[in-house]
């Protein structure tokens, strides 16, 4: 099967040391399988991305000769999209209208006796499943449990290949870095988010329509994601997609441990010195540094080999 990478950031700031490594491993590894490489411009909270903020990446990314293989896709341009999907789950009873508020979901979580702990996700209780009771939609939401539990022990031999398995007890996935991977998606993250209460598209939703649309077969994105991806598995198959392969890269934390990230105030990459910022995103994927006086093209070629070393030898 051909191979289709891709970068998809959130352009809610310009590039930093966390995203660069980002993009550094995607393209790294479609260029190591002899794949494409694409860039989706993730701006489907415009409340979150300042102006100019996608195209300073595109050009951060020139800058360190990541170049896309076609146009960048923007997720703005995709709404009518992504309602006929959402249409298509509510015409199979996989999405439901929830009218419930943060504060309702942990009132009926303390009625269950769990307490929500920060930072820690809440699991919806599924209270709106069996309808609204005269309150006002304001959400849309996965049948998680209706779809996780009716799944047969595994699915065909397309999940095979990807490494998936579904059944009630949740999704076992193989991440080509971290390994086997399990989540119980219904038990701890309950019913998610496909149409936010203030209208705009949740990420599980765009995310995996983007991914099939553009045949996207390697998915390379940081570890801070790889807790979402049994949803995005569940939603594919419950879609009848192709699922993709997964790979999730390491963080660049923080001195205090923090991930890096534009919410913490992560500073902007220095496109102007291009083989400095990649060489210490190199050094955060474990590869080599570039030798003395290696151009940015002879220091990606470098990598390229590197890369495929340690992670192209299995499917
Ligand atoms: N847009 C997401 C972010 O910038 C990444 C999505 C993905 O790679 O699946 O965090």
């Amino acid at each position: 099967m051909p191979y289709v990478g891709r970068f998809a950031p959130s352009p809610t700031g310009a590039l930093h040391a966390g995203s660069l490594v980002a993009a550094l491993a995607s393209w790294l590894d479609a260029r190591a399988a002899g794949g494409r490489w694409l860039v989706r411009i993730e701006d489907i909270d415009p409340p979150r991305c300042p102006g100019g903020a996608a195209e300073r990446i595109l050009q951060q990314l020139a800058a360190c000769q990541l170049l896309p293989d076609a146009p960048p896709l923007w997720q703005s341009s995709r709404s009518a999209r992504y309602q006929q999907v959402l249409d298509a789950c509510v015409a199979r009873g996989l999405a439901y209208p929830c009218a419930c508020t943060r504060r309702d979901i942990d009132a009926a979580l303390a009625a269950r006796g769990l307490v929500h702990e920060r930072h820690v996700e809440r699991p919806y209780p599924g209270t709106c499943r069996a309808g609204l009771g005269g309150r006002a939609p304001r959400a849309w939401r996965f049948h998680t449990e209706k779809y996780q539990s009716n799944q047969p022990q595994t699915l065909a031999s397309q999940a095979l290949t990807a490494m998936i398995f579904l059944s009630s007890q949740g999704v076992r996935w193989h991440d080509r870095r971290l390994g086997w991977q399990a989540q119980d998606v219904a038990a701890q993250v309950g019913d998610f988010v496909l149409r936010r209460a203030d209208g705009l598209w949740s990420y599980q939703l765009a995310v995996v329509v983007d991914d099939a649309d553009q045949g996207i077969t390697h998915i390379v994105r940081g570890e801070d994601l790889a807790d979402n991806t049994p949803r995005q598995l569940l939603l594919q198959a419950a879609l009848g997609l192709a699922t993709p392969r997964y790979l999730h890269a390491p963080l660049v934390r923080a001195s205090d441990g923090e991930k890096l990230s534009k919410q913490h105030g992560a500073p902007a990459i220095d496109e102007t010195r291009p083989l400095a910022v990649l060489a210490d995103a190199a050094r955060a994927l474990a590869l080599p540094p570039p030798p003395a006086g290696a151009t940015v093209g002879q220091a990606l070629a470098l990598w390229v080999r590197a890369w495929a070393d340690i992670y192209n030898r299995t499917p």
